[in-house]
């Protein structure tokens, strides 16, 4: 670092490639499940039924988490491109940069989120 300090328009150079970057790993998991369901699906030599049905839940249910971080992703590099980006989505409040650090796709400040 050349010793500038981070200011509102520096954040995006690096924002931009972090929300992209997770992204992309968001969509390769999503692959990875798929991949395993239908290879589940026809391996009914390997696993009872039961415990098929077992990680096909299982894995329906991480697959919906992974896509519900996905559309935060998606959300946020939007609003990025229109400039909102950074505001809770409850009180409007900026979102502290540690907490934007910590979790780039985040839409609530820290009183507002869960
Ligand atoms: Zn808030």
């Amino acid at each position: 670092m050349s010793g500038d300090a981070p200011t509102e328009s520096s954040r995006e150079p690096t924002t931009r490639p972090a929300l992209e970057e997770e992204g992309r790993h968001l969509r390769e998991q999503l692959k990875e499940l798929d991949r395993d369901e239908s290879s589940l699906a026809f391996d009914d030599n390997f696993a009872d039924s039961g415990q098929v049905a077992a990680e096909q839940g299982e894995n329906a249910a991480l697959a919906g988490q992974l896509r519900e971080q996905l559309d935060d992703v998606e959300r946020a590099l939007g609003k990025l491109d229109d400039g909102t980006y950074g505001r809770c989505e409850v009180c409007g409040e900026p979102i502290g940069d540690d907490r934007l650090e910590a979790m780039p796709a985040t839409r609530f400040c820290i009183v507002h989120a869960g």
